[in-house]
């Protein structure tokens, strides 16, 4: 964005007071029968200067250079739980490869944890050319201020292009945190990402307005261009057996590691059916499902094929079951092999979350639903008959 300078020729200014009155933030008053501007109050709209019939106020646009020359690389920020890399990294891995390739320069991997040096090796079978690895007691947990100070410590250090995150409970924590202390751009929960080659600029594309349009965002004058994206939109980078790259380790002084916080326990959710951002199968109840009791008749044919248990944000508004299981826009993105929405009306909220399923099977009473226009297979009917029915019929096919 280019600067702005806003300033009152005094010797013009005839204290007429008419951009007093045209300033939308009260930040222009009369002194000694001058115009003065409050610049804690100015935004440099320039609201002001047309409505001055003298020519007392200059606003000048100055063109900002910046240079970008010393950034290089496309880094991942592979998140990792109890030591256990998660998919969503390995996504990005493969999302990350493309932009790399598209740029002409690596794709670095970024692992804090404590002893997690072997899962170095994974991650250049996905496709990383560098690992930086921090490992050390305090990075064993996630906690926002050891692992911001680190982050923002190796992106100083080792100045990426570009940074990408998952959108999840950790990287959204973490990547807006890091955003702030270096001063750059952040483009949260991205659904698609591209280059423009010719400004090496990072096209950052998510859903914004209520999902109604798709907006991409760029950063075109800060680096790194940061992004967090969703889960389960990218596909995996494939593993290419034996592959190898560089490991740099850093080791930081306790005044990095160090937390304002203390970590007392992680609780974890039980989870009855299988974990939702990783199911192969779900099965999702909506408002139609009518009440928090009637979830079982979900949770039941779930279970019955082995599948984990979604919901529209009605139904979790409603009370009916927890947040964790939302899918959508602003719940969890999803893709299964296999989706079925029962009493679903499908809204694009909630089909952002879920319309890269492989197969989706819409069971709605209203044959006009919108579900069914990305409907794979679809049911106009009653989901008290239909779903019982299938998870009868499930159930004498799988001997269960
Ligand atoms: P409804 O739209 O009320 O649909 C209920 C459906 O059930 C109807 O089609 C009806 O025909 C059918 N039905 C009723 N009874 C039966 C029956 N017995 N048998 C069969 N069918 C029956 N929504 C999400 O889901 N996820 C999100 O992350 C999300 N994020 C949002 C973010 C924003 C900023 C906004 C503005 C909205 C968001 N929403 C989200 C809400 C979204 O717009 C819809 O309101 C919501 O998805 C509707 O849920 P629903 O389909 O269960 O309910």
């Amino acid at each position: 964005m280019p600067e702005k300078k806003i300033k009152i020729l005094e010797e013009v200014c005839v204290g007429c007071g008419l951009c007093v009155k045209a300033c939308p933030f009260a930040a222009i008053s009369m002194k000694d029968k001058k115009a003065v501007i409050d610049y804690d109050k100015c935004n440099l709209c320039g609201a002001c200067v047309e409505p001055c019939k003298f020519n007392a106020i200059e606003l000048e646009t100055l063109e900002k250079k910046y240079d970008h020359t010393s950034y290089k690389d496309v880094w991942v920020f592979c998140e990792q739980k109890k030591g256990a890399v998660q998919s969503v990294a390995y996504e990005l891995l493969g999302e990350g490869r493309k932009l790399a390739s598209k740029l002409g320069c690596k794709l670095c991997a970024v692992l804090l944890g404590e002893g997690v040096k072997d899962k170095a090796k994974d991650l250049f079978e996905r496709g990383a050319d560098i690992i930086y690895l921090v490992d050390s007691p305090h990075l064993k947990y996630y906690q926002d201020d050891p692992y911001s100070k680190v982050l923002t410590e190796l992106i100083n250090e080792f100045k990426p292009e570009a940074l990408l995150s998952g959108a999840t409970t950790i990287g959204r924590s973490l990547i807006a945190r890091v955003a702030i202390k270096i001063n750059t751009g952040l483009t949260a929960d991205c659904t698609g990402l591209d280059i423009d080659p010719e400004k090496r600029l990072l096209l950052q594309t998510r859903p914004a307005f209520g999902g109604n349009i798709m907006a991409t965002i760029v950063t075109p004058n800060h680096r790194p261009q940061m992004a967090t994206v969703r889960h389960k939109v990218m596909q995996e980078a494939a593993v290419e057996k034996g592959r190898k790259g560089t490991l740099i380790e850093k080791e930081y002084k306790d005044e990095t590691l160090s937390t304002r916080t203390s970590l007392i326990d992680i609780v974890e959710e039980m989870e009855e059916t299988v974990n939702l951002a990783e199911a192969d199968i779900i099965v999702s109840g909506g408002r139609g499902v009518g009440r928090a009791e009637n979830f079982s008749i979900i949770r039941e044919l779930a279970l019955t094929i082995g599948g984990a248990v979604g919901a529209s944000r009605s139904a979790v508004d409603a009370d009916w079951i927890p947040y964790s299981h939302q899918v959508g826009q602003t719940g969890k993105t999803v893709c299964p092999k296999i989706y079925i929405a029962c009493g679903i009306s499908g809204q694009i909220q909630h089909l952002i979350g879920m319309q890269s399923s492989k197969i989706i099977i819409a069971i709605n009473k209203d044959p006009d639903a919108p579900i069914f226009k990305v409907a794979t297979y679809g049911v106009v009917g009653d989901l008290f008959q239909v779903v019982p029915a299938l998870t009868k019929k499930f159930k004498q096919v799988l001997r269960k």
